[in-house]
């Protein structure tokens, strides 16, 4: 696990205007992304409060010493983001820096935010064991949660070319579903369209084909985390999913925050996993690890709001729709690591793999409205009169993440937003 160190101290104040307390980006939490200003190419940045400062233009100024290619080698390194993080968090809080640096900060606002880097596999878990209790409910009331759950990480391998950072536009999915009274199925626009409220995990450093990572060497791998969004069409699902799991209900589109919050920065606020209910079964050795136990979790506060285009017409706040927890985890993200690569498979720096969502135990701590509108049957009520099931045309989903520690400057993961459009 990172250490804690002066980059973390909650007195440290930067000259950056507004950074200090800032609810995301203050100068403890320094999370690397890929940005472009107004009308150049993209180019790894680092977000402090609303501004950004270009890496590689620091490098040139003389103000950094090391030149990160891309953000996928900052991924990679674990010395190149110490180092980074050590130096940055000086340039940013010394005024003596300030002239000289100035010239390389952008306002947030006027720039386009990417992908962080290639993204060459996507793995999506389903460690929110309040989500597949609930989830499971629905389908079967008095066997909720499946015989292996407690035993292995399940996940399936999702669909990485249609991962896209937060702001695009989603547009709603068609396809073929079948309603449980009709005789054949019929192809058009879903019409239970939900979101899913995840954390991702950025593989760092990978791993060789055939060789696992021992689980005490798991969080070494990751590189970093974000917020992700996965998006899924209920009704192509419950037609496509037996027997080989989600396909099309979940393949076209993945909305992620585009800002990598580095283990550094969460060093922090690691916190003990949650310890398994009595009767629980022990996990296998391969999976277990008593300090992976001890500090592999995070605390790390969860919300969802939505806003609707009526809303917006009556200039209305964004609502919450839910607040939930990393706690919510029943395996840590070294464990979904450890397991992934258990049999052999290799994995690669910018591979993302997705948490599943992470409900809480409550119905306003749901992570997908499947959950808060208990399958459909229960209209959430929004502040405009309005009432959803699933999304309509025009909603903006936006997930938000912030880590909280006593004594601890708090640190947020920026948001996590996507419009639907109408199908096409
Ligand atoms: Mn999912």
């Amino acid at each position: 696990m990172s250490p804690i160190d002066q980059t973390h101290d909650p007195k440290l104040s930067s000259w950056v205007p507004g950074a200090d307390g800032h609810a995301d980006f203050p100068v403890q939490n320094l999370p690397f992304g890929t940005f472009s200003p107004p009308d150049e190419a993209p180019r790894p940045g680092v977000a402090i409060g609303d501004y950004i400062l270009d890496l590689q233009a620091l490098v040139a100024a003389r103000l950094l010493n090391e030149a990160p290619a891309d953000v996928a080698s900052i991924l990679a390194t674990p010395a190149l983001r110490k180092s980074l993080r050590a130096q940055l968090s000086r340039l940013l809080t010394d005024p003596r820096y300030r002239a000289a640096a100035e010239p390389y900060l952008f306002a947030t606002a006027d720039c386009t935010m990417h992908l962080p880097c290639r993204i060459g596999d996507y793995t999506d878990f389903y460690v929110g064991i309040h989500h597949a209790t609930q989830v499971g409910a629905l389908f079967r009331p008095d066997n909720p949660l499946l015989p292996n759950y407690k035993h292995v990480p399940i996940g399936y391998h999702g669909r990485a070319s249609s991962i896209r950072p937060s702001g695009v536009p989603v547009v709603r999915p068609s396809g073929q579903t079948k309603a449980p009274d009709a005789e054949t199925p019929t192809f058009g626009p879903s019409r239970r369209l939900d979101f899913e409220l995840e954390l991702g995990v950025f593989i760092g450093q990978g791993n060789a084909l055939g060789q696992p990572i021992p689980i005490g060497e798991a969080a070494g791998h990751i590189g970093g985390f974000c917020l992700l969004n996965d998006w899924s069409a209920r009704d192509l699902q419950a037609w496509e999913y037996q027997p080989l799991g989600p396909f099309l209900a979940k393949n076209f589109h993945t909305t992620i925050s585009p800002w990598i919050v580095t283990p550094e920065a969460l060093a922090p606020f690691r916190a003990a996993q949650a310890p398994r209910p009595d009767g629980d079964p022990k996990p296998l050795r391969y999976l277990w690890s008593d300090d992976d136990q001890a500090h592999g979790g995070l605390n790390l506060g969860l919300t969802v709001t939505i806003e609707t285009a009526k809303m917006r017409e009556l200039g209305l706040a964004p609502h919450l729709l839910s607040q939930s927890h990393a706690r919510h985890m029943y395996w840590t993200v070294a464990q979904m690591v450890a397991h992934h690569a258990s049999s052999g498979c290799n994995l690669e720096t910018g591979d993302l793999l997705g948490t599943g969502t992470l409900s809480g135990p409550t119905r306003d701590a749901s992570g997908s409205l499947l959950e808060l509108s208990e399958g459909g049957k229960s209209p959430v009520e929004l502040p405009s009169g309005e009432t959803r099931t699933f999304l309509a045309d025009g909603d903006i989903i936006t997930l938000q993440a912030h880590a909280e520690a006593p004594g601890f400057a708090s640190i947020g993961f920026g948001a996590c937003s996507g419009m639907i459009l109408p199908a096409r």
